[in-house]
């Protein structure tokens, strides 16, 4: 049934082969798509801006020379060196004059053009704060223009880069004009779109095969561990989960898991210890009872009172078993919850101590009650009861040959203690922390059938911890225990 729930629910996800296998592509996807902008789309305007850009370079450094004598040898070098077509003109009143000039570049247009446009790029550079690029094509020159160029320009097919600076240097006013070919990009970029295509193709397969053996190394761990995990769930606790040299968060889930299993294996063990140890308790007091009630049926003479008496304690003993397994596991299982009033805690002392008075009276204890008195507390006052009789019970169950037990009630300003001291064997500091566990009992050799259940202080540990109460035991071996728990005072008035 369950199986049949966890493979509804694992139906139709998609497995990490896929997931994988999505990103990766995504992933190339992406890449291809960046590659592809800037490669095939943007290719023109990169190398149309680069070209402008070295026209303008080489302006820059052309400009360091205007009024120099080897104007002319730089611009020729600038010129030779670019692949660049170079002219200076120095204007003077409505004229220019041309003094330096440097032709190097594959179809010029600035060494064609008439006066007329010349003084357009002139005007166009000033308008525009000095500088002006000009993409130079017959299509985009306009009617305007288009009268004043000669034919040859007209029918060439040539795109150019044209670069015009205007520069005031000492009062002289020089205009340098620079230019090359913009050589078309187009075939380029068909290649480059066929190679697209195929790289697109090879990175798809080689993203398969990758997500492919990314998943085989990422996912076996998991696959094994998910085997094992079920095992355990199928009740195995004690399938291994081995410290293989994976990657850290298979690792840390192995870890976690084999720490569960450990802990499952614990309680499971517990739960059937705990179900031999209830049987075993429940059945010797029974075959006490079988054992009393026969021999008095049988035996004549045996209907004796120390015989019925037997059968009367075994019978108390087992009701009290019973009583404080039901207690026990209802509070474990969160059925019995705390009922909280507001109660005299003193005065709940003060009855307690009544029901010692037998035991003061005819066995000979000397059970001490020190009572600060006012203390008022919020609780749940039978389970404080409890808590009370089951430490005092103890305290006369295992105080020594002195038959002492002192019971102290110490208010402060937010709580008040209440402390159980014997002067018993107490109890080794190893085995403090086990005594809160039921059935534990320390001197295990010699269990005195006739005390106690064993559950005596797990009852008192789920009270006072449903309570939020502090509690705790201060031991000494031969020397007795301290058995306390503190709760927190309110005022006599609250409700
Ligand atoms: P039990 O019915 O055995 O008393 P409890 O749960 O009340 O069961 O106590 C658990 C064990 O703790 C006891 O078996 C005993 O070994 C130890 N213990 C409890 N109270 C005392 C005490 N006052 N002095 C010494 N040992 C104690």
């Amino acid at each position: 049934m369950r199986r049949r729930e966890k493979d509804t629910a694992t139906r139709g996800r998609v497995g990490i082969r896929w997931r994988l296998f999505v990103c990766l592509a995504l992933f190339t996807a992406v890449i291809l798509v960046t590659l592809w902008l800037f490669q095939v789309r943007l290719l023109s305007y990169f190398y149309e801006k680069e070209k402008f850009d070295e026209i303008t370079e080489a302006a820059d450094e052309l400009q360091e020379y205007l009024a120099k004598d080897d104007l002319e040898q730089m611009a020729r070098e600038q010129a030779k060196e670019q692949g660049i077509c170079v002219c200076v003109f120095r204007v003077e009143g409505q004229d220019a004059v041309r003094i330096a000039n440097a032709d190097a570049a594959p179809n010029c247009v600035i060494h064609h053009l008439g006066d007329v446009v010349l003084t357009q790029l002139y005007d166009a550079a000033r308008n525009n704060g000095g500088e002006y690029n000009k993409r130079f094509e017959f299509d985009n020159l306009g009617e305007e223009v288009d009268g004043h160029l000669p034919v040859f320009l007209r029918v060439r097919n040539s795109v150019n880069a044209i670069h015009v600076r205007v520069v005031e240097q000492e009062g002289t006013q020089y205009v340098l004009m620079l230019d090359c070919e913009l050589t078309p990009v187009s075939a380029t970029v068909k290649t480059l779109e066929m190679q697209f295509i195929w790289i697109a193709c090879i990175l798809l397969v080689a993203t398969l095969l990758f997500a492919m053996v990314l998943s085989r190394i990422v996912a076996k761990p998991l696959i094994l561990i998910t085997q094992k995990a079920g095992r355990l769930s199928a009740g195995e606790f004690d399938v291994e989960f081995p410290d293989e040299d994976s990657y850290r968060e298979v690792q840390e889930l192995a870890d976690a898991l084999r720490a569960a299993a450990t802990e499952i294996g614990a309680t499971d063990r517990l739960q059937r210890e705990l179900i031999a140890n209830i049987s075993h308790d429940l059945r010797t007091p029974l075959t006490m009872i079988k054992g009393y009630s026969e021999m008095m049926r049988d035996i004549p003479g045996e209907n004796s009172p120390e015989n019925i008496q037997a059968v009367i304690d075994e019978t108390t003993r087992l009701s009290e078993l019973v009583s404080d397994l039901m207690d026990l596991s209802r509070l474990q299982a969160g059925a019995r919850k705390p009922q909280h009033t507001v109660f005299d805690f003193t005065e709940t002392l003060r009855d307690a101590m009544t029901r010692y008075d037998t035991l003061i009276r005819h066995k000979g204890y000397q059970i001490s009650f020190e009572l600060q008195g006012a203390a008022t507390v919020r609780a749940d006052r039978t389970m404080i009861l409890q808590v009370i009789y089951n430490l005092i019970n103890n305290a006369v169950n295992y105080t020594g040959d002195t038959m002492r037990v002192r019971v102290t009630e110490t208010v402060g300003e937010s709580r008040v203690r209440l402390a159980v001291a014997d002067d018993g064997e107490g109890i080794p500091p190893e085995q403090i922390k086990e005594i809160w566990n039921r059935y534990y009992r320390v001197d295990k050799e010699h269990r005195r059938a006739v005390l106690g259940t064993g559950l005596g202080l797990s009852i008192v540990k789920e009270v006072l911890e449903a309570h939020g109460a502090t509690y705790g035991v201060d031991s000494a071996v031969g020397v007795g225990s301290i058995f306390w728990f503190e709760l927190p005072l309110v005022s006599p008035d609250e409700s």
